[in-house]
Parts: structure tokens; sequence; C-alpha cells
């Protein structure tokens, strides 16, 4: 029987039809286009442009006209508008957070990601996906030296991967400490007695699940860190000694190997051993510091990750991914389980008994992108050398960031020796201000440097608290930075710094011509 297609659509979906791969064709040319002449004319990382500007040149536009506006006509105003006032993340003076250049393989993934649209919940809506998935599951799980019994799943990144690390040790605890089932009767009686160990300088996320978790922010007990910002293992075996001797109940240990500031790397063996001793689960946090394992010279400092009881890593950080894209890794599959439902429509369980995978059963997330593929498609075109390569060579220019700056007598390094490839320093001003401490006059004037340079266009740096003073912070993730563009951005901080110095009438006058004095061709 033939069937007959609608074929008035074809402009507007893809399909095997000639008009359709001509539509198709015709917009991702154009997008592609528009695309293009941004990153060609993005000389500076931002416009500068204020948020209220910004608001009213996007209010211009109807979002949902009664009758369309042609395609190319979108497109372009979303070149002119949105596009534009973008940050350029593959610019070297983006260097504010954790937040990567992505890779054209992955550029490329990405598009057939979408145009093939899989969905990863069940078996019937993604079955090369589903494999593929699991395949690069597997591969993960043996490259962070988990066993056999290991398993994971795909997330939208490392706030995810950190709620079900923490959601899984719950449920384990509970079943395995009280016979209380937490999916079928909720939180146990003893819920508000159980703890939560992490560092003081781990993710924020930590305390966001335990709230979500029903556990609340104050089951998160933090350890002290070292000189290195990492966990105090004196502090932890004292503050858990007082936990059991309060009869409190500690479960997990929630280690970062990379935390977000410093890239420091808490004693996981150490960690490791006291979890495995005291029957707590050990979830490491290596949204950023996972992708040291692709490197011979660096995996050492993950040494321990292997005994873990789950892994968040995150793949648009250090591995260039477009975002979304993470995992979550188990040590055993059957972690699983604890947050397993079967739905009759996707995943029946008379469909499971066939042994037919539908991966919803691993995952918070219903409907789920094949974000697999993208990170599949980089790993096999870069390879490994390529990529170690690549995470190598930006440690070694934080390495060389960080030595500038300690040789550089208005500026103070807080991490004189990176860990991996965040800088945190401080502009030391020369002068005095008549009503503010001297430490208040700091922290102002280092809160300034950042929004001046942001205003400006000129460099996207981070500000970030040590010890409550404020700092100023690059992630130098960038691996296409050279010392040359340090350079500059090392000048523009320290310029602003001075002009900041200023008399108040003079700073105002200067922070105006901030942006027209600069030199941005520097850069490229
Ligand atoms: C980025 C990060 C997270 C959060 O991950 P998202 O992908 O932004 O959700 C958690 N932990 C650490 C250490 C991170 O660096």
């Amino acid at each position: 029987m033939k069937t007959i297609h609608d074929s008035s659509l074809d402009e507007w979906f893809l399909t095997g039809t000639p008009l359709s791969q001509a539509a198709h064709q015709q917009a991702i040319n154009t997008a592609q286009q528009t695309i293009e002449t941004h990153f060609s004319t993005a000389n500076k990382p931002f416009s500068g442009i204020q948020a209220e500007e910004l608001s009213n040149l996007l209010e211009d536009d109807v979002i949902c006209p009664e009758e369309g506006v042609p395609l190319a006509t979108t497109l372009h105003e979303v070149g002119q508008k949105v596009l534009r006032h973008s940050v350029a993340v593959h610019h070297p003076a983006c260097a504010a957070h954790l937040h990567c250049p992505p890779l054209i393989p992955a550029l490329a993934g990405e598009m057939m990601v979408s145009a093939t649209n899989q969905s990863m919940d069940s078996w019937d809506q993604s079955p090369s996906a589903t494999l593929l998935e699991e395949r690069m599951v597997q591969w993960l799980c043996k490259t962070f030296g988990f066993s056999h019994q290991a398993d994971g799943v795909f997330t939208s990144g490392g706030t995810q991967s950190n709620f079900m690390g923490l959601l899984l040790a719950r449920d384990h605890y509970a079943w395995t400490r009280f016979g209380w089932n937490i999916q079928k009767r909720g939180l146990p009686p003893e819920a508000r007695e159980m703890r939560i160990l992490c560092s003081e300088a781990a993710h924020f996320t930590v305390k966001q699940s335990a709230a979500l978790l029903g556990l609340g922010e104050e089951a998160v007990v933090t350890i002290k860190t070292d000189e290195d910002h990492r966990m105090n293992l004196e502090d932890f075996n004292q503050k858990l000694s007082h936990l059991y001797g309060e009869g409190l109940h500690p479960f997990v240990i929630a280690a970062t190997a990379g935390t977000t500031d410093f890239g420091s790397i808490d004693p996981l063996p150490e960690l490791a051993s006291r979890a495995h001793a005291l029957g707590l689960w050990l979830h490491v946090d290596a949204a950023y510091g996972g992708a040291l394992m692709l490197s011979n010279t660096y995996k050492k400092q993950l040494q321990g990750i292997e005994a873990a009881h789950s892994i968040t890593v995150d793949f648009h950080k250090l591995f260039y991914q477009p975002i979304s894209c993470g995992a979550f890794l188990v040590n055993d599959q059957n972690h699983f389980n604890r947050i397993k439902q079967n739905a009759d429509y996707l995943n029946s369980t008379e469909d499971e008994a066939l042994g037919i995978p539908n991966l919803v059963g691993k995952s918070i997330q219903t409907t789920r992108r094949f974000d697999a593929l993208k990170l599949y498609i980089s790993l096999r075109s870069l390879g490994r050398a390529r990529f170690a390569d690549m995470i190598e060579k930006t440690i070694e220019i934080a390495t060389k960031t960080a030595q500038l700056i300690s040789k550089d007598p208005v500026l103070q390094a807080i991490n004189p020796t990176p860990s991996l490839n965040t800088v945190v320093f401080r502009y030391l001003p020369n002068s005095q201000h008549s009503e503010l401490s001297d430490s208040q006059w700091h922290d102002q004037i280092n809160h300034d440097i950042r929004h001046t340079l942001l205003a400006s266009g000129d460099v996207v740096l981070a500000n970030t608290k040590v010890k409550g003073r404020v700092c100023l912070k690059l992630t130098l993730l960038n691996p296409r930075t050279t010392m040359k563009d340090i350079e500059f951005i090392l000048e523009r901080i320290k310029e602003t710094g001075k002009q900041r110095e200023l008399p108040r009438g003079e700073w105002g006058q200067h922070a105006s011509n901030i942006s027209a004095t600069s030199n941005h061709a520097k850069l490229l």
C-alpha cells in the first residue's frame, strides 16, 4: 500500500523530498553565514552593551506575529541582536568561568543530534542512540577505573549528576541502614539526622541537592580546606567523630576533583579508604577535573576515584562540548533500581523481560537528548593525545600566568601554583580611600575592575571571594590562549585598577573612555 504524505509542509519539516531538503539547506546555510559573520566581527569577548539597552533592542520584535516573518529575516535579526551581544566564548579574553569554546566536530554532531531528534528514554525512540550512549558509558566507566558492574547515564551537567549521586546515596543508606524504602515511603524518621560531608570549597549544588532531597541545607557539614584548598583530613576526622558522638547519621562524602575556584582535588585515596571502612558512600564531583583522565601526565592526580560509588563528569567544560553534556556514573548498576519507574507506555516490565534496553530507568529526565553523540564524534576525530595536549597546555598557561602575577608588584597571586587552569588573584591599590577601610577599598576596586572590563567588552573575567575577600579569577580553559593574550588581559586589569584609584570625578570620565582607548586588535 502506498502512503500519501501531505507535502504542503515540506518547507517546514526535514523529510526526504527535494523541496524539504532544499529548504533545510537554505536555512542551515543562512544560519551558518550568520554565525560566521558574528565570529568574524566579534573582535572583543563582549559588545559591552548594558542590560537596559539590550532589553529595549529585543523588545522591538513581535515574538509570535499572526503571519510569520521570512526565516532569513528572522535569522538575520537574531544575528544582529542576539549573537552580536552574546559573549564570544572562543575569544581568549573570555576567561571568567568554566565556559568552553565548543569543538567543530561537536558542532557537526549537534546538527545530527537535532535533525534526527532521538529521545533517549526508550529503545523505540532511539535504537542506535541507546546503544551508542551505553557504549560511551562503558568507555567512561573503564576510563575512570570502574569494574564491569558499573553503569551510568548522560545528564544535563554537574548539577543533575551531583543531585543523582546524593539521591542514590541517600536512598541506599536508608535502605541498608534502616530497611526503609524512600522511593515508596518518603523520608524516614531519621532523615533529620542524616548528614552529608563535603569541603568548604565544594560546589554549591551539594547544598542545593540537600535541600531538594528534603534533608535541608543544614544536613551539609563542611570540612575545612588546607592551604591548597583541599579537604583537610584532620578536620574531616574530627567532624566525623563528632557526628557519630551526637548519634547522627553521616552517609555520604561528597569529594571534589577540581573545585570551581581553585581546581583543587580532595585527597581521594584517603577519603575512599575512610568511606569503605565506615560504610559511607563516596561521591566524587569531577565535573571540572574529570578530563585529567585523558592526560597521561595528570591522571595520577585522580588516583582513588576508581574507589568511588559515584562520579560526576562534565563534558561542556574541559571536553570542549557545546552545552549541555555531562554524565553520572555509578560503580554498581543495581543502584539505579532505587530511582527506577516502569511506565506501561514506555518501558513495560514485559518489554524489559525481553531484554529491551530502555534508558529511562537510569535517568531523572524522561525525554532526553542524544548528547553522547557529539562527545563520541569529538573523541574519535581528535583522539586522546590531542585532547590531552590541549588540557595540558591550558594548565601550563595558567601556571605561567600565576608566575607573572606573583612577580607583579600591583597584583597578588592567591594560588601561585594552580592545580588546574584557574588563576585567582587581587589587584593591590596603591592608594587609600577617604571613607573606606583598606580592606573595603581593596574589595571595592577588585569588584569594580571586573564590572568596568565587562562594560568595556574587553575582558570577561570573574570575581570570587576567598576568606571573605573579593578576588579576580581567570579560568584559562581555552587551549588557543597564548601568553600574549594573558599579557594583554593583565595590562587591562592593571590599567582599570589604576584608573579606578583616581579621584571620583576623574574616574567617571576615564571609565567612559576606557573602551575607546584600549587596543582590541592586539588580541586577534
Ligand atoms: C560546573 C560544576 C558543577 C555544576 O555543573 P553544571 O554542568 O553547571 O550543572 C558542579 N560541580 C563542579 C565542581 C563544577 O565545576
